[in-house]
């Protein structure tokens, strides 16, 4: 990209482009450990911006990345080809709150948290609460098909996306999805931008479905023995007895110490922690919940006390920070996040459990049990031949046992070569198709998502920026 061609894009855009060192460090990572090296960051001030760009990066053969809060584990958002960064932070409002229809219209960089505020005073919320919902935005969220503790009851975010208003990578605006509580035309095209990773649009408006708030939510607690079996207490939770729950958490003895404050009281020592929620109009059907819940933890094993956190948003709140909770000096570990079904959780936890002694490497285990969605960190720098190696047994596993390398993070950079052990020849050829029929010269986030050795359309030479990822 000829610098005088950066220049007469900042003009065009009446100087919403930055290029300081400070910039460019910043927008070259997310919470993975990859690190890119863009030239610039634009913050694009209307949809006439984002058409402006992508026409422009055709026409330069410029790689664009989009960028929300960052938050991503995998280098979803780290431009690993350089090129700009386009930041959407900035595209906060929560335009408006149909309650009778029960859908939002927000812009792409609205915090998933502020989203639930708003919706709040309808009385509404809107069901993916990841660990990350105080920074995550909806379009993060949205391109990441994300997921929280009540995706157990709710589904993930693609549940909830009822449309969407995008510029394809051909540079033409479309605005997808239906205001019709039900319609039945054809594929859905709003679905295929869910969980895409900016790869084939940028998204500029997102209206996404809400639920009614539950009258009331009640946390709880219960210790649980490390080496009990899980399939049977998901089972009985997804049964008649489980009708109130919404949440079935799990984090092992090491996770639930880190916890802060109480939440892991109560536990022997050596022993893990189950966190539930229980949703209910009354506290009659409050009460019946928990005894419900209490029949099922009993029966699977449980013998612990059962104990009640009633503030059940702060609970998330601290389950979310486990990550941080267990590594709070930040030191490198291999964080994965694969799902099995649910009859096989016993059988991943055991290889799990393999990888790490063989490894001779220290396993922290916890996760959204309930999805048989589990989240291992291992004590390992994961750039590491070691940390990779561990990295690809993890994602095998889980592969080999009818799960999948990415239950909820995404692929990003780093699980691209997994992708075809799970998506047949067919499936990704249509997905090359598909990414060649949104973005013909391949300039949206550039090597991510679609497998290494069927990379869609290559880019002239002069596009290809700086730095490449410091791992893979
Ligand atoms: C502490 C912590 C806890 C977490 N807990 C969870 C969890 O419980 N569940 C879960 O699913 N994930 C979790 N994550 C991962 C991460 O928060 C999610 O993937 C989240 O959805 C990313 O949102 P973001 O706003 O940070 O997006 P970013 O990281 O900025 O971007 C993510 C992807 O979205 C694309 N994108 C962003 N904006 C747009 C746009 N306008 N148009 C098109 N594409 C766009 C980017 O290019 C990138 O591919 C956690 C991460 C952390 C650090």
């Amino acid at each position: 990209m000829p610098p005088h061609d950066l220049a007469r894009l900042a003009r065009q855009l009446d100087g919403r482009l930055r290029a300081t060192s400070a910039d460019r460090r910043r927008a070259g990572r997310d919470a993975s450990p990859l690190v890119g090296a863009p030239r610039a960051v634009v913050d694009p001030a209307h949809v006439a911006d984002v058409v402006a760009l992508v026409r422009w990066a055709r026409r330069t053969g410029t790689p664009l990345t989009a960028r929300a809060a960052g938050t991503s584990l995998d280098g979803e958002s780290v431009p690993v080809e350089g090129g700009l960064v386009v930041d959407f932070g900035g595209w906060n409002r929560c335009r408006s709150i149909d309650p009778v229809e029960r859908v939002a219209r927000v812009e792409p960089g609205l915090v998933n948290r502020k989203l639930q505020h708003r919706a709040a005073r309808y009385r509404l919320f809107f069901p993916p609460n990841p660990g990350s919902a105080d920074r995550s935005t909806i379009g993060g969220n949205v391109a990441t098909n994300a997921s929280g503790p009540r995706s157990f009851r709710y589904g993930p975010t693609r549940a909830w996306i009822r449309g969407v208003a995008a510029v394809l990578g051909t540079g033409e605006t479309v605005a997808w999805g239906s205001a019709a509580p039900k319609r039945s035309m054809g594929p859905d095209l709003t679905s295929l931008l869910v969980g895409s990773e900016g790869t084939l649009a940028l998204l500029t408006e997102i209206r996404v479905g809400l639920a009614p708030l539950p009258a009331r939510r009640l946390g709880v607690g219960v210790p649980w023995d490390p080496e009990r079996p899980w399939a049977g207490l998901i089972g009985l939770a997804r049964g008649p007895d489980g009708a109130s729950i919404s949440a079935l958490e799990y984090l092992d003895p090491t996770a639930a110490s880190a916890l802060r404050g109480s939440v892991a009281a109560g536990r022997g020592p050596g022993q893990g922690l189950l966190l539930l929620e229980i949703e209910s109009s009354t506290a009659v059907e409050e009460r019946r919940g928990l005894e419900a819940v209490e029949r099922i933890v009993r029966a699977a094993g449980a013998g612990g006390p059962l104990r009640r956190f009633p503030d059940a948003e702060a609970l998330w709140r601290r389950r979310g920070s486990a990550g941080s909770a267990i590594d709070p000096g930040g030191t490198l570990r291999v964080r994965e996040d694969v799902a099995v079904p649910r009859a096989r959780i016993d059988e991943l936890r055991r290889r799990l459990d393999r990888i790490a002694r063989d490894e001779g490497v220290p396993m922290v285990l916890y996760g959204h049990l309930g999805e048989a969605s589990l989240h291992p960190n291992f004590g390992v720098d994961p750039t590491s031949p070691k940390g990779r190696r561990i990295r690809a047994q993890i994602l095998r596993a889980a592969q080999s046992l009818g799960g999948t390398a990415s239950a909820e993070h995404g692929v990003g950079a780093i699980k691209r070569a997994f992708v075809p052990a799970e998506i047949d020849g067919p499936g990704c050829r249509v997905l090359r198709e598909l990414k060649r029929i949104f973005d013909p010269d391949g300039i949206l986030n550039p090597g991510k998502l679609y497998p290494p050795a069927d990379r869609a359309p290559s880019r002239s030479p002069s596009a290809t920026a700086a730095a490449g990822p410091r791992t893979g």
